[in-house]
């Protein structure tokens, strides 16, 4: 048997469900664990900061980064695990584009400590922590303008299936070739190109389950959205939130590519639209808010207030 291959599983800011994914491949870890030294996993393995510190430039063959990297800590382990591995990927949707979390960037920093401590509906009289903390940066940055990926894997999370090809890839030495489809391209709703006359929420009605979501007036944005999950939720009745982020190559829009979308479905004024639209950024941009044109015009803003 060929040696282990060192890794290291790093976590910036984030839920934990990428890895909660990996753990999920379930029986099939008993094939993956023995081929992989593990360096570093601080939320599995008894590692600290100083272990991975002390490894040599490169010295690790893979790198997994999970999360967005919001606070010091969170840029200084990007950074670190950049120079310790040869190979560095963007695990999950936060890490490949700033993710859920990256909705933040509607709001300044103030604005989210007064929802998270000052005005909690839980907490009276609450304060900003601020003994023992690492510092927090005022908007959320992609990943990619910390460090180089050498390989994205969206998701939120990446199914157990795709993580379990990529790895098994990368263990074998093969490249990882990724399917580029759309969501659409695994639905197996029927599409009538009919035109949309109501946009509706998803507790409204009862949708035809053959029929294309987005064609009846639900918001799906499967059409702009990496199919790696081939399908799961439209396939399931619920619409396509776009967990997977653009379509290859991942550096478009995915939120203008989705507004295109409906907009050519539903012959609705602008208007009319966007009274019926409730959370534009949440439903267009869900996943990917800081990697979207908007996003970057915000992000050089709050670069510019720091000049
Ligand atoms: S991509 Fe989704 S599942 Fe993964 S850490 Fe971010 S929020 Fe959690
Ligand atoms: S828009 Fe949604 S429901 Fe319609 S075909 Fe595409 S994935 Fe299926
Ligand atoms: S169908 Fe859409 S929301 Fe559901 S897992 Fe796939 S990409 Fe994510």
């Amino acid at each position: 048997m060929a040696d282990p291959v060192p890794i290291a599983m790093g976590q910036g800011s984030s839920c934990w469900g990428c890895f909660q994914s990996l753990v999920d491949i379930h029986l099939r870890l008993a094939d993956v664990l023995p081929a992989l030294d593990i360096k570093y996993w601080q939320a599995v393995a008894d590692f600290k900061l100083h272990h991975l510190e002390s490894y040599g430039d490169k010295s690790i063959v893979v790198g997994l980064y999970e999360g967005m990297a919001r606070t010091e800590e969170d840029i200084h382990l990007l950074k670190l695990m950049r120079e310790k591995c040869q190979i560095m990927i963007a695990f999950g949707s936060c890490s490949c584009f700033g993710g859920i979390p990256g909705l933040a960037n509607q709001y300044d920093i103030e604005e989210c400590y007064d929802v998270k401590f000052r005005e909690n509906k839980t907490v009276k009289g609450g304060k900003v922590p601020s003994e023992n903390l690492p510092g927090i940066a005022s908007v959320v940055k992609p990943n990619t303008d910390y460090i180089d990926f050498d390989i994205f894997l969206p998701g939120c999370p990446p199914t157990s299936d795709l993580i379990f090809t990529a790895v098994s890839a990368l263990l074998s030495g093969q490249p990882i070739d990724l399917p580029p489809h759309a969501v659409c391209h695994y639905c197996n709703r029927e599409k009538k190109e009919t035109p949309v006359e109501k946009i509706l929420r998803p507790y409204e009605g009862i949708a035809d389950p053959d029929r294309c979501l987005l064609e009846q007036g639900y918001i799906c944005v499967g059409s702009s959205t990496w199919g790696l999950c081939e399908g799961q939720c439209v396939n399931k009745g619920a619409t396509c939130r776009g967990c997977f982020g653009p379509t290859p190559p991942i550096t478009q829009d995915h939120g203008a590519a989705s507004i295109s979308m409906l907009g050519s479905y539903a012959p609705l004024e602008t208007e009319e639209i966007r009274q019926q639209v409730k959370d534009p950024l949440g439903t267009f941009w869900r996943v990917d808010y800081p990697t979207s044109h908007l996003g970057r015009m915000r992000i050089r803003r709050e670069e510019a207030k720091e000049k």
